[in-house]
């Protein structure tokens, strides 16, 4: 796929960052290139299920993907957002980082029960962030449909995280 060979061109790798012996894939020249950027999306929804009744995205970079490919299916967005973000009451979950944690959190009322959900981030490492999502999605009682990111590190066994959690259709465009 001549759009998969523009995307993989358009991501750049900062070693180093945030802290010494992390390859950092960048996706800001991916984003800044007007056919990379639209490559993107069309690639995301033609890997996406027909049937999605609203795309989930993670903040922060998993809304720059998220959005779009919502706008492309005809469906609404819904934010997952880091903590103290969202307004009314939510729903919230820990997970781990390399150091530390972090916490997820969503509207208790951003989805109804049975709903068809499309999870969308920027990249799945070790599958912490995008699993602490899957968990707040199906606390809702709404259906994961499919789950995927621009970019994912296979070495770092989010797919197998994400399996344990019940998640049984996964797709990236790029491994690195
Ligand atoms: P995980 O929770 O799967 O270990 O890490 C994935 C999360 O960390 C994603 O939300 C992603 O935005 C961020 N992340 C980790 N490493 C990278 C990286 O190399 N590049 C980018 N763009 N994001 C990363």
């Amino acid at each position: 796929d001549p759009r998969v060979t523009r995307i993989q061109s358009l991501v750049r790798t900062i070693a180093d960052f945030p802290k010494p012996g992390v390859q950092f894939r960048d996706i800001t020249p991916l984003l800044a290139d007007p056919e990379g950027l639209a490559d993107t999306m069309a690639v995301l929804v033609d890997m996406a299920p027909d049937e999605v009744d609203v795309v989930a995205g993670i903040d922060s970079r998993g809304f720059l993907f998220g959005a779009p490919v919502a706008v492309a299916m005809g469906t609404g967005f819904v934010p997952v957002r880091k903590p103290g973000k969202l307004p009314g009451p939510v729903f919230e979950e820990a997970f781990d980082l390399e150091y530390g944690s972090s916490t997820l959190a969503i509207h208790q009322d951003a989805l109804r029960p049975g709903q068809r959900v499309l999870l969308v981030d920027d990249l799945l490492a070790t599958g912490g962030t995008l699993g602490a999502a899957v968990k707040l999605i199906l606390r809702e009682k709404a259906v994961l449909t499919h789950v995927e990111t621009v970019i994912e590190l296979p070495d770092l066994g989010g797919r197998a995280k994400l399996e344990s959690l019940g998640v049984t259709s996964f797709s990236s465009i790029l491994q690195f």
